[in-house]
Protein backbone atom coordinates (compact mmCIF):
# COMPACT_ATOMS: atom_id res chain seq x y z
CA UNK A 1 0.00 0.00 0.00
CA UNK A 2 0.98 3.38 -1.01
CA UNK A 3 0.18 6.43 0.10
CA UNK A 4 -0.65 9.37 -2.49
CA UNK A 5 -1.24 12.87 -1.90
CA UNK A 6 -1.31 12.70 2.13
CA UNK A 7 -3.23 16.24 2.35
CA UNK A 8 -4.52 17.87 5.41
CA UNK A 9 -5.02 15.88 8.53
CA UNK A 10 -8.68 15.73 9.32
CA UNK A 11 -9.77 17.32 5.58
CA UNK A 12 -12.79 15.95 4.17
CA UNK A 13 -12.25 13.60 1.02
CA UNK A 14 -13.90 14.87 -2.27
CA UNK A 15 -16.10 11.79 -2.46
CA UNK A 16 -19.71 11.53 -3.75
CA UNK A 17 -22.51 8.36 -2.73
CA UNK A 18 -24.07 6.91 -5.63
CA UNK A 19 -26.35 3.84 -5.42
CA UNK A 20 -24.82 3.80 -1.67
CA UNK A 21 -21.42 3.49 -2.86
CA UNK A 22 -18.71 5.66 -2.42
CA UNK A 23 -16.47 7.34 -5.04
CA UNK A 24 -13.70 9.21 -4.65
CA UNK A 25 -13.35 11.51 -7.59
CA UNK A 26 -9.66 11.54 -8.86
CA UNK A 27 -7.46 12.93 -11.53
CA UNK A 28 -5.61 10.67 -13.57
CA UNK A 29 -3.08 13.60 -15.76
CA UNK A 30 -5.13 15.18 -18.56
CA UNK A 31 -7.82 17.43 -17.19
CA UNK A 32 -10.87 15.03 -16.64
CA UNK A 33 -12.14 13.93 -12.78
CA UNK A 34 -12.75 10.05 -12.90
CA UNK A 35 -13.91 8.36 -9.80
CA UNK A 36 -12.63 5.43 -7.70
CA UNK A 37 -14.90 3.35 -5.41
CA UNK A 38 -13.55 1.79 -2.32
CA UNK A 39 -10.58 -1.30 -2.21
CA UNK A 40 -12.12 -4.56 -2.58
CA UNK A 41 -10.52 -7.83 -2.02
CA UNK A 42 -8.28 -8.10 -5.26
CA UNK A 43 -7.32 -4.58 -5.93
CA UNK A 44 -4.44 -2.42 -4.73
CA UNK A 45 -6.04 -0.75 -1.75
CA UNK A 46 -4.82 3.74 -1.91
CA UNK A 47 -4.63 5.70 1.31
CA UNK A 48 -5.96 9.13 0.70
CA UNK A 49 -5.39 11.99 3.54
CA UNK A 50 -6.93 11.20 7.69
CA UNK A 51 -4.84 11.86 10.72
CA UNK A 52 -1.98 9.87 11.03
CA UNK A 53 -3.21 8.55 14.50
CA UNK A 54 -6.40 7.29 12.75
CA UNK A 55 -5.15 4.29 10.51
CA UNK A 56 -7.13 1.88 11.43
CA UNK A 57 -10.42 4.04 10.44
CA UNK A 58 -8.70 5.13 7.18
CA UNK A 59 -11.11 3.85 3.79
CA UNK A 60 -9.25 2.27 1.52
CA UNK A 61 -9.65 3.07 -1.78
CA UNK A 62 -9.24 0.76 -5.41
CA UNK A 63 -6.00 1.94 -7.30
CA UNK A 64 -7.68 1.93 -10.78
CA UNK A 65 -10.90 4.54 -11.99
CA UNK A 66 -13.96 2.74 -12.64
CA UNK A 67 -12.97 3.23 -16.83
CA UNK A 68 -9.81 1.47 -15.30
CA UNK A 69 -6.81 3.94 -15.47
CA UNK A 70 -4.42 4.40 -12.40
CA UNK A 71 -5.06 7.47 -10.76
CA UNK A 72 -2.88 9.60 -9.92
CA UNK A 73 -4.34 12.09 -7.10
CA UNK A 74 -7.80 13.23 -5.21
CA UNK A 75 -9.58 16.10 -7.48
CA UNK A 76 -9.64 18.94 -5.19
CA UNK A 77 -12.45 19.67 -3.17
CA UNK A 78 -14.19 22.87 -2.37
CA UNK A 79 -11.57 22.70 1.21
CA UNK A 80 -8.81 21.76 -1.06
CA UNK A 81 -6.02 24.38 -0.11
CA UNK A 82 -4.83 23.84 -3.66
CA UNK A 83 -8.14 25.68 -4.97
CA UNK A 84 -5.21 28.51 -5.26
CA UNK A 85 -4.19 27.17 -8.76
CA UNK A 86 -7.18 25.28 -9.61
CA UNK A 87 -10.92 24.94 -9.68
CA UNK A 88 -12.91 22.41 -7.15
CA UNK A 89 -14.48 19.18 -8.57
CA UNK A 90 -17.75 18.33 -7.90
CA UNK A 91 -18.62 15.29 -10.26
CA UNK A 92 -17.18 12.99 -12.56
CA UNK A 93 -16.41 14.55 -16.08
CA UNK A 94 -14.94 11.15 -17.67
CA UNK A 95 -17.76 9.44 -19.57
CA UNK A 96 -16.17 6.06 -19.31
CA UNK A 97 -16.37 6.27 -15.42
CA UNK A 98 -20.44 7.82 -15.54
CA UNK A 99 -21.35 5.19 -17.92
CA UNK A 100 -20.39 2.28 -15.39
CA UNK A 101 -22.20 4.31 -12.47
CA UNK A 102 -25.15 4.61 -14.66
CA UNK A 103 -25.51 1.05 -14.87
CA UNK A 104 -25.79 0.76 -11.29
CA UNK A 105 -28.38 2.84 -11.39
CA UNK A 106 -32.73 1.43 -11.87
CA UNK A 107 -33.35 1.79 -15.48
CA UNK A 108 -36.20 4.37 -16.16
CA UNK A 109 -37.90 5.51 -19.11
CA UNK A 110 -35.87 8.80 -18.66
CA UNK A 111 -32.69 9.66 -21.34
CA UNK A 112 -29.72 7.31 -19.62
CA UNK A 113 -28.33 9.03 -17.12
CA UNK A 114 -31.15 10.78 -15.23
CA UNK A 115 -31.10 8.51 -12.53
CA UNK A 116 -27.50 9.31 -12.23
CA UNK A 117 -27.66 13.05 -12.50
CA UNK A 118 -30.40 12.32 -9.66
CA UNK A 119 -28.36 10.79 -7.22
CA UNK A 120 -25.31 13.78 -7.36
CA UNK A 121 -28.17 16.55 -7.55
CA UNK A 122 -29.85 14.66 -3.91
CA UNK A 123 -26.51 14.30 -2.30
CA UNK A 124 -25.72 18.50 -3.16
CA UNK A 125 -29.52 18.92 -1.59
CA UNK A 126 -28.82 16.51 1.58
CA UNK A 127 -25.11 18.43 1.83
CA UNK A 128 -26.65 22.37 1.66
CA UNK A 129 -30.90 22.07 1.25
CA UNK A 130 -31.08 23.21 -2.05
CA UNK A 131 -28.95 22.97 -5.48
CA UNK A 132 -30.19 23.85 -8.95
CA UNK A 133 -29.63 21.98 -12.39
CA UNK A 134 -28.46 24.28 -15.29
CA UNK A 135 -29.22 23.64 -19.37
CA UNK A 136 -32.53 21.12 -18.71
CA UNK A 137 -33.86 20.19 -21.90
CA UNK A 138 -37.45 21.32 -21.56
CA UNK A 139 -38.86 18.07 -22.89
CA UNK A 140 -36.68 16.18 -20.28
CA UNK A 141 -37.88 18.73 -17.65
CA UNK A 142 -40.54 16.49 -16.01
CA UNK A 143 -38.66 13.06 -16.37
CA UNK A 144 -35.47 15.36 -14.53
CA UNK A 145 -37.62 16.84 -11.49
CA UNK A 146 -39.13 13.58 -10.94
CA UNK A 147 -36.19 11.32 -10.55
CA UNK A 148 -34.62 14.03 -8.39
CA UNK A 149 -37.49 14.55 -6.07
CA UNK A 150 -37.56 10.47 -6.15
CA UNK A 151 -33.57 10.17 -5.06
CA UNK A 152 -34.22 12.80 -2.22
CA UNK A 153 -37.37 10.72 -1.09
CA UNK A 154 -35.12 7.62 -0.77
CA UNK A 155 -32.66 9.75 1.41
CA UNK A 156 -35.96 10.93 4.19
CA UNK A 157 -36.26 13.97 2.17
CA UNK A 158 -39.23 15.78 0.55
CA UNK A 159 -38.21 18.38 -1.64
CA UNK A 160 -39.51 21.29 -3.69
CA UNK A 161 -38.65 22.42 -7.28
CA UNK A 162 -38.80 25.64 -9.73
CA UNK A 163 -38.15 25.66 -13.20
CA UNK A 164 -37.16 28.61 -14.82
CA UNK A 165 -36.15 28.86 -18.54
CA UNK A 166 -33.68 25.43 -18.28
CA UNK A 167 -32.60 25.94 -14.82
CA UNK A 168 -34.34 23.71 -12.35
CA UNK A 169 -33.88 24.52 -8.61
CA UNK A 170 -34.03 21.82 -6.34
CA UNK A 171 -34.73 22.38 -2.27
CA UNK A 172 -35.75 20.66 0.57
CA UNK A 173 -36.84 22.04 4.02
CA UNK A 174 -36.19 18.52 5.67
CA UNK A 175 -32.78 18.44 4.56
CA UNK A 176 -32.34 21.78 5.82
CA UNK A 177 -33.43 21.06 9.18
CA UNK A 178 -30.90 17.97 8.94
CA UNK A 179 -27.96 20.07 8.61
CA UNK A 180 -25.42 20.42 10.82
CA UNK A 181 -25.39 24.50 11.78
CA UNK A 182 -22.02 24.52 13.23
CA UNK A 183 -20.56 22.39 9.85
CA UNK A 184 -22.78 24.68 7.77
CA UNK A 185 -21.14 27.81 9.75
CA UNK A 186 -17.73 26.57 9.14
CA UNK A 187 -18.13 26.05 5.38
CA UNK A 188 -19.72 29.63 4.43
CA UNK A 189 -17.06 30.73 6.56
CA UNK A 190 -14.46 29.07 4.24
CA UNK A 191 -16.25 29.73 1.20
CA UNK A 192 -16.12 33.80 1.83
CA UNK A 193 -12.61 33.57 3.17
CA UNK A 194 -12.03 32.02 -0.56
CA UNK A 195 -14.02 35.16 -2.20
CA UNK A 196 -12.39 37.93 -0.57
CA UNK A 197 -8.61 36.40 -1.29
CA UNK A 198 -9.51 36.05 -4.52
CA UNK A 199 -8.42 32.27 -4.61
CA UNK A 200 -11.64 30.83 -6.19
CA UNK A 201 -13.62 31.99 -9.27
CA UNK A 202 -15.53 29.02 -9.37
CA UNK A 203 -17.04 30.06 -6.35
CA UNK A 204 -20.96 31.20 -6.95
CA UNK A 205 -21.96 28.21 -9.31
CA UNK A 206 -20.29 25.79 -7.13
CA UNK A 207 -23.77 24.28 -6.78
CA UNK A 208 -24.48 24.03 -10.14
CA UNK A 209 -24.65 20.78 -11.98
CA UNK A 210 -24.79 20.87 -15.57
CA UNK A 211 -27.58 18.47 -17.06
CA UNK A 212 -25.82 18.05 -19.87
CA UNK A 213 -22.59 16.58 -18.25
CA UNK A 214 -24.73 13.87 -17.06
CA UNK A 215 -26.90 13.14 -19.63
CA UNK A 216 -25.63 14.00 -23.09
CA UNK A 217 -23.70 11.69 -25.78
CA UNK A 218 -25.29 8.29 -23.56
ZN1 LIG B 1 -12.81 7.54 -16.01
Amino acid sequence: MDEREPGGAGRPLNTITVAGRELLLVEVGGGEVHVASEYVDGDIGIEVGGAPDDDENAILWANKTLCGREWRNEAPGPDDPTLWWQDAAYAPTCRACLRVVDSWLPKSTAPLGVALLAEVVAEAVVARSSTYVTGVPGEHLEATRRAIRKALRDRGCNSGTHALDDVLVVWSDDAFNALDRDELGASAAAAIERIMAGGSKAEPLQTATAWRTWVADF
